[in-house]
């Protein structure tokens, strides 16, 4: 039997899985990324970590058909180079993919981590079978990977589907991309909540105030949500607004590319239903009558080990279906 490794690289966190091809995780590591002092410790770290992993399991280096990776930002996938990792300061332009394919004399693939997340989704999630698809993720930040004619679409510079960065009015809240009043500068976590925050100081009356303890810095978007599910019509007034910022930005990317599928991830993807209706209310309304009709808005499935098993599943994708089958 032969396995993917999947390493997911985030801000805080970095995570490692042996996973089989039906995408089922045999092994997991997870380690800190602020525990390490540089570029070369985090790659000494992630080298010995796979090592670990494999020889964990009982397996070689001949049970491992390749390895993903997927880390924020762009990726120049040429070289497997990620430009810029948070919380390692020395981290500028490295090349990532190639330094690991020495290292391990394995294939390695680097991909930007919301593009990994839609290929995951496309192979074993929500979106199988879709031909064209967007896959969204909300959270902290705002991304996207899109699948056009059954293939990752990268871009001219390996730069596409950044969906939280589609610019949505003419003024607007600052964003951390330099721009202003793109879509995760309204839906972004820490901009909802500063919202909520804002509106309460103004006097708004709600049970999120009381979930709290007064407290406004401990509101959440989950806070948010379990307001909302006790009936307070504040919380519900959130949802609404945010799903239908999120559903003018995607309207415009139902006009422009006709995709039948969006998939939608990430933490404040929880907020459910509310959000959902709102976001295919405002779909329904602003864009195009037949990309309207066409596109269907799911919840994305593969939860919390969705970074993995779409890391995993950039080595299938790479390295193609035939190709992988026969092994
Ligand atoms: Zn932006």
């Amino acid at each position: 039997m032969r396995y993917l490794i999947g390493v997911d690289i985030g801000g805080t966190n970095i995570k490692l899985a042996l996973v089989d091809k039906k995408a089922r995780l045999r092994g997991r590591k997870t380690f800190s990324t602020t525990s390490f002092e540089g570029k070369s410790d985090l790659i000494d770290g992630i080298v010995s970590q796979i090592k670990a992993l494999v020889s964990g399991a009982g397996l070689s280096k001949n049970n491992i058909i390749g390895v993903g990776i997927g880390a924020p930002g762009a990726v120049d996938i040429r070289t497997g180079t990620v430009h810029y990792l948070t919380n390692i300061p020395d981290w500028r332009e490295v090349p990532l993919g190639n330094i690991l394919k020495k290292r391990l004399g394995l294939p390695v693939f680097v991909d930007n981590d919301v593009n990994v997340m839609a290929l995951g989704e496309v192979y074993f999630g929500a979106g199988i079978g879709a031909v064209n698809m967007l896959c969204i993720t909300l959270g902290t930040g705002v991304g996207g990977g899109l699948i056009l004619d059954g293939k990752l679409y990268r871009g001219s510079s390996y730069a596409a589907g950044e969906f939280g960065h589609v610019p949505i009015n003419i003024s607007g809240p600052k964003c951390k991309c330099g721009s202003w009043a793109c879509v995760e500068a309204y839906a972004g976590n820490n901009y909802i909540v500063k919202d909520v925050i804002a509106d309460i100081r103004k006097g708004a009356k709600t049970l999120i105030t009381k979930l709290v303890k007064g407290d406004l810095s401990k509101i959440t978007p989950e806070i948010i949500s379990e307001a909302d599910r006790k009936g307070d019509r504040f919380a519900k007034k959130v949802w609404t607004d945010v799903g239908n910022k999120v559903g003018i930005g995607l309207a415009g990317v139902v006009n422009l590319l006709n995709v039948e599928k969006i998939v939608i991830g990430g933490g404040v993807a929880e907020a459910g239903k509310i959000l959902f209706d709102s976001i295919k209310k405002t779909i329904n309304a602003r864009a195009m009558k037949l990309p309207a009709k066409t596109v269907r808005i799911v919840k994305a499935k593969l939860g919390y080990d969705a970074g993995l098993i779409g890391a995993a599943t950039l080595v299938l994708y790479e390295l193609g279906k035939e190709n992988v089958t026969k092994n």
